[in-house]
């Protein structure tokens, strides 16, 4: 496996990409203002100011909004799971929390506080079967670079050297990884660049090509510039939007989507952390699919306002995610059948 990149390259690399990605903007925003509306729309022989004036409001409003969620998405954290306090414990299988060896992190319907995406404590609650993504023994999927027991849904990147929660990809233009706590903004930056991309193209079109048929105004070398980079925003980089999109109201990540490896759940059936079945689940299982609406939520907050705003982080901590009321069934189904097969 390749080293991961020392610091200081990280840095540089990040420096020079984000001077890339906000000269992308701010330039293309000078040639459609400047050069497109103002001197085809604006200052041509036949002046219509309030078309110019709402091209350019509408522009102005997706790169201001696109720099604004990439400044957020390269200023926040994706989250990562914390170090264990006891190795030894972890590797032996022996570790306690708190009360119950049951494993770190687990969902269990009882349990689970919607509003703050996290576990009551044991003792407020009757425990029902608690469901954890394990490895095969059903131990706890285990990070021996960080040190850490991985979450749900939790990896570790090669390219930061750092496991994230809910990781969804490493991104190279923002030098990091889009995970539990920027996905929102990473989503809301493709967006707002896609559709940028896409006002520009379909207005600068009409525009260069009425200026230079009707009126035999010279070609401006720097259209050609701003229509290439804005056909590359408007097609690919909405695509990449609308593709995210449907993952969010699916719940699922890039790298579930990619993923040709059936995940493994332990169903621990009560608190002593030994009587457990380990279910093989199968790659169309999709748990965390919990409706359409709830899904939304939970990446682009409750408030329709805030959806289109890049405020607010998700609630809670990325650590537990609910299983859908069909697939914790359907497990535990399958782990009683297992267990009464002993
Ligand atoms: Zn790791
Ligand atoms: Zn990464």
């Amino acid at each position: 496996m390749a080293n991961p990149p020392s610091p200081f390259v990280k840095a540089i690399t990040g420096l020079i990409l984000q001077f890339v990605v906000y000269g992308l903007l701010v330039y293309t925003w000078y040639i459609y203002v400047f050069r497109i509306c103002v001197a085809l729309l604006i200052q041509s022989e036949y002046p219509n100011i309030p078309a110019g004036a709402v091209l350019i409001t509408f522009a102005t409003i997706f790169v201001f909004m696109a720099s604004i969620c990439y400044t957020r998405i390269i200023y926040s954290d994706p989250g990562h799971p914390e170090q264990m306090p006891n190795l030894q414990a972890v590797e032996s299988g022996t570790y306690q929390e708190s009360q119950s060896l049951l494993p770190r992190y687990f969902y269990s319907p009882s349990l689970f506080d919607k509003t703050t995406m996290s576990n009551r404590p044991l003792q407020d609650a009757p425990m029902l079967p608690a469901l954890s993504i394990s490895e095969p023994n059903g131990m706890p999927r285990f990070c021996n670079i960080c040190q850490c027991v991985k979450p749900d849904r939790t990896h570790h990147c090669s390219d930061c050297n750092l496991c994230v929660l809910k990781m969804d990809h490493h991104c190279p233009w923002i030098n990091g990884c889009v995970g539990h706590r920027n996905y929102k903004f990473f989503f809301l930056f493709v967006s707002y660049t896609g559709l940028y991309g896409l006002w520009g193209l379909c207005s600068a079109i009409p525009l260069v090509v009425i200026a230079m048929r009707d009126h035999n105004v010279t070609l401006d070398p720097q259209w050609i510039v701003f229509l290439v980079i804005a056909f590359v925003f408007g097609m690919t980089v909405c695509g990449f939007s609308l593709a995210h999109g449907q993952y969010i109201l699916v719940n699922r990540t890039t790298i579930e989507s990619l993923s040709t490896r059936p995940d493994h759940v332990r169903v621990d059936f009560d608190t002593s952390g030994h009587n457990y079945e380990v279910v093989n689940t199968s790659l169309h299982d999709r748990f965390w699919n919990v409706g359409k609406m709830d899904n939304w939520k939970s990446v682009m907050g409750e408030h329709p306002i805030g959806w289109f705003l890049p405020v607010y982080y998700p609630v809670g901590e990325g650590k537990i995610f609910p299983f859908n009321d069909l697939s914790y069934h359907k497990i535990l189904d399958q782990a009683k059948q297992q267990n009464d097969m002993i």
